[in-house]
């Protein structure tokens, strides 16, 4: 992952009590690594087909960016520790960093997201373990930002756009996100509303398997020319990148190549 130049911490360290914002602190500040503790699902939004947000309650929640990830882990049939795994945060951190939403897509045949997606109900309790990771943004990185997220990595890059709208700031943002379809856009009636409210923000959806729907700007999957269309428009100082690893490496190749510095471009991959 390219690592942002600077004080990115691994977990936000503090909340700035007057801003009500998450602040990034200096090493002197570090806190212990996150455990495992029992977090309570308090509510279930079918996204897509495929795709559901768990909204879960941390008891002992600690401060985190947007962009940041918590681990779940569940017992699984025929194994002797319960299996763990990655989920991004996609709600902003304010007014409830003890409330985080999850999207998680159903991998078939996967050992924990079916199980998150088709059987985790509202009242169930989900070990959790986070935050973690150092693919954020808050305001003082400035912008314009491009977003490009494809299928459920737009879960990271929809927590900083909600950021952005909670806190406020009016940071240019011009989100790229790749769906098969608008069915499965996740967020898609949500960033409609925002996009609609709120200048500073711009969505082009691309839809790979749904040539007619006039929703999307581009109807094929992500590539080099539609990437430096946007870029032009947009003419980012910063770039998040999130999915799958193929997706990520080569946008991030197409960004560097049309003049971006590489520690401008940040990248998340759901392996
Ligand atoms: C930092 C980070 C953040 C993430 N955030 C999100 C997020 O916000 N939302 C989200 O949906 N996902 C996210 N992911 C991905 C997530 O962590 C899981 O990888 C994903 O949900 C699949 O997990 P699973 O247990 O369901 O599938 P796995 O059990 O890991 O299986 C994955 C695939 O491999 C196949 N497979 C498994 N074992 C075998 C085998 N022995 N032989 C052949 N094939 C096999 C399965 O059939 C399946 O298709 C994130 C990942 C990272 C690293």
């Amino acid at each position: 992952m390219t690592e942002l130049v600077g004080n990115c911490a691994r977990y936000a360290d503090s909340v700035d009590e007057q801003h009500q914002r998450p602040t990034r602190g200096g090493n002197e500040q570090r806190l212990p690594p996150p455990s495992w503790q029992t977090g309570e699902v308090v509510g279930v939004i079918v996204e897509t087909p495929e795709t559901n947000t768990l909204r879960i309650r941390v008891p002992e929640a600690r401060p985190f960016l947007p962009g940041q990830y918590y681990n779940i882990r569940i017992p699984v049939e025929g194994r002797p520790r319960p299996i763990q795994r990655a989920y991004s945060i996609g709600s902003s951190p304010i007014p409830d960093h003890a409330v985080i939403d999850v999207g998680v897509r159903e991998t078939p045949g996967g050992l924990v997201s079916p199980v998150l997606v088709r059987q985790v109900q509202e009242g169930d309790k989900l070990e959790v373990r986070g935050p973690y990771g150092s693919f954020t943004w808050t305001e003082e990185l400035g912008g314009p930002l491009l977003l490009i997220g494809a299928g459920s990595g737009v879960v990271p890059l929809m927590a900083m756009i909600r950021y952005a709208v909670a806190r406020p700031v009016t940071v240019p943002m011009h989100l790229l996100f790749s769906s098969k379809s608008h069915e499965y856009a996740i967020y898609a009636d949500d960033l409609a509303v925002l996009e609609e409210r709120h200048d500073w923000l711009s969505v082009s959806h691309v839809f790979t398997r749904d040539p007619l729907d006039t929703r999307a700007r581009f109807h094929r999957r992500i590539d080099k020319e539609m990437i430096a269309e946007v870029y032009a428009d947009v003419q980012p100082a910063l770039a998040y990148l999130c999915g799958p690893p193929e997706m990520v490496e080569e946008s991030e190749k197409v960004l560097i190549n049309l003049g971006m510095e590489p520690k401008s471009v940040m990248t998340e991959k759901y392996d």
